[in-house]
């Protein structure tokens, strides 16, 4: 294809808005699947996708258009996630891209995260479509959510607008006119060495590390050496295709071109995201810039249910498909070697824990999530800065700590003002503005990210029927009057549960917490204390109670079958309560996430 019929784009929209139900319609009116094949949202093909109804992973499509003027177009489009924990996925498809598709819901209008992808988008120079969707709903406000799109930046001021029913497929056809007349074609010089830019990869147990890659310049075939600049690693590439979105291998691909590469490279940590592919004997003199690493807002232990060469195998491989994944080593007395995560977000632990289990099979114990702190020592005026619990410093080492703070902006409808400040306040927010629009309202607050990372979210959902919806953003550093809580059951100190919270509330907390213990600690013969210590003090304690001695199963009314699985539930727990540690299931570190 010429470069001229060339379109490569994204849809960014706030989640539900239709991205999904728009890149199924344009598959449809163009060349790419087969009908048969056809099934709602094509592209979540991720389990965790369909059970939680989002996009996680930007997906990479090529489709033909014919189009009206009789010409042939390639369009390379990426569909991006919306949840605010994935906006980093949404960066690095969007520097591939050279326009996108604004779409918004005429029901809600301009979202937070509407507001945040456009930002991103004008960051990244893109030509911007405006495209209101969900016209065919009797909720639809159309002028309204019009006058709020150009309300976003003078350029939208004047520009068209385009009105759809991705649902029914209304207006799509003039989308596609659209994408050929006013979004760029790529710019790239074939002449030059080749410069193509990793903007996503993935494992495959067959082909090892497959890189997706936009060419800016140069062309790409499988017979030249090529080089990761990066990493100065040399490889050569059996295998280069195209995304339909199953792989398609071709010749040849040319500045302007998307698809992918088979690096032939085992080791998932030598490919970066980011990272440009180039000729290994004329290389390009310039790197492309590149990503902005992520930054980790959430840290929690990530322990092997079985075997901890499973889940070293597999994290590392999922780490490659999602670069926000940070990942170190670590041990812990309590459950033996696993990995500290760093996370954009809690919804993003979760994600993190389903691919492991659906991907890879395998499943893990996951401790409370917690947020870096820093340190400051009273030896030397040491800073240090601490991602799990445990290193946190005798209490007097320490002279002060700090903690993350952000800004929150909560978007929410008039009726549920009162509700969402009322947690806001519960949260610790400090309040700061407020702006009023004609259904919603912007609530601007400053929050410790802990408070923001305990729940926060799932509780302004809950208040505001589902409606409300926020963005935060790091302000700085600020110090904080927080302390370390740790557990002892049955006097031994068990270094998994150690958590760390506001001094204020860190004595209701362990009320709470050793309340909950008593149910989800495993029983042993003997009653076992459960305390907390703060301080070298102890806040908090209860007795576990011991297992129930042998239930008399004679002589009840059981039939057979059940007296049997009585008898063997018993001779299990006496088994475990004669081992010597103590167990630790996934709920007990629930627990202490669920305090509120
Ligand atoms: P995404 O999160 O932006 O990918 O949104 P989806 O494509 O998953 O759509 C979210 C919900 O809105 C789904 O229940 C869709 O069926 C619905 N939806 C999408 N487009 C339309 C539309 O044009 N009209 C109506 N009435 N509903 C739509
Ligand atoms: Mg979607």
């Amino acid at each position: 294809m010429k470069q001229t019929n060339i379109r490569n784009f994204s849809i960014i929209a706030h989640i539900d808005h239709g991205k999904s139900t728009l890149a199924d319609r344009i598959m449809e009116q163009t060349d790419t699947i087969d009908k048969r094949d056809e099934q709602d949202q094509l592209l979540d093909d991720m389990s965790v996708e369909k059970q939680h109804g989002v996009t996680v992973k930007s997906r990479t499509v090529r489709n033909i258009y014919h189009a009206d003027n009789g010409q042939d177009y390639e369009f390379n489009f990426i569909d991006t996630p919306g949840h605010v924990d994935f906006s980093y996925e949404v960066s690095k498809s969007l520097a591939a891209t050279d326009g996108v598709l604004l779409l918004v819901d005429a029901t809600q209008g301009v979202q937070a995260q509407t507001v945040a992808n456009f930002r991103l988008a004008q960051e990244n120079e893109l030509q911007v479509l405006p495209i209101i969707n969900k016209i065919d709903s009797p909720n639809a406000q159309v002028e309204q959510t019009e006058e709020q799109i150009r309300q976003l930046a003078p350029e939208l001021k004047e520009a068209d607008i385009l009105y759809i029913s991705a649902k029914t497929g209304l207006g799509v056809h003039e989308v596609l006119e659209a994408i050929t007349k006013e979004l760029p074609a790529p710019q790239g010089d074939e002449k030059l060495p080749l410069k193509a830019l990793i903007f996503d990869s993935l494992y495959d147990s067959f082909k090892g590390v497959i890189a997706y890659i936009r060419v800016m310049d140069g062309k790409i075939n499988t017979t030249k050496k090529l080089k990761l600049m990066a990493e100065s690693e040399a490889m050569t590439t059996a295998e280069i295709g195209i995304l339909t979105p199953n792989q398609l291998p071709v010749k040849e691909m040319k500045a302007g071109d998307v698809g992918y590469v088979v690096t032939g490279i085992k080791d998932p940590e030598k490919v970066r995201i980011g990272d440009t592919i180039t000729d290994f004997d004329n290389p390009t003199s310039q790197a492309l810039p590149g990503y902005k690493p992520a930054k980790s807002m959430v840290f929690a232990g990530i322990y092997p249910v079985g075997e901890y060469k499973e889940l070293k195998d597999a994290i590392y491989k999922l780490k490659l498909n999602d670069s926000s994944l940070q990942i170190t080593p670590e041990v812990s007395d309590a459950l033996g070697a696993g990995f500290r995560g760093g996370f954009l977000g809690i919804f993003h632990l979760q994600i993190i824990k389903e691919r492991l289990h659906d991907e890879f099979g395998v499943d893990v114990l996951t401790t409370a999530p917690n947020v870096p702190y820093r340190i400051h020592l009273k030896k030397d005026d040491q800073v240090i800065e601490v991602n799990n619990p445990v290193q946190v410093p005798e209490f007097k080492e320490i002279d002060y700590i700090e903690e993350p703070m952000f800004e929150v902006k909560i978007d929410t409808p008039n009726d549920s003002i009162s509700d969402v400040m009322k947690i806001a306040d519960r949260f610790k927010g400090e309040f700061i503005n407020m702006d009023n629009g004609s259904d919603f309202v912007k609530l601007t607050y400053k929050m410790p990210l802990s408070e923001i990372a305990y729940n926060f979210f799932n509780q302004l959902k809950s208040v505001s029927h589902g409606y409300a919806s926020m963005t935060s953003e790091f302000i700085d550093y600020e110090m904080a009057d927080v302390v370390k809580a740790e557990i002892l059951i049955n006097y031994t100190h068990v270094d998994a549960l150690t958590f760390v919270a506001h001094r204020q509330d860190v004595q209701a907390l362990s009320q709470k917490l050793v309340e909950k213990l008593k149910y989800t600690i495993p029983r042993r013969l003997n009653p076992m204390p459960a305390q907390i210590m703060v301080e070298g003090k102890v806040v908090a304690r209860v007795d576990i109670p011991p297992l129930r001695k042998n239930a008399a199963v004679n002589g009840k009314k059981y039939s057979a079958s059940k007296k049997q699985a009585l008898l063997r539930s018993q001779k299990n727990n006496k088994k475990n309560a004669a081992r010597n540690e103590i167990q630790l299931p996934q709920k007990v570190f629930n627990s202490i996430l669920e305090l509120d």
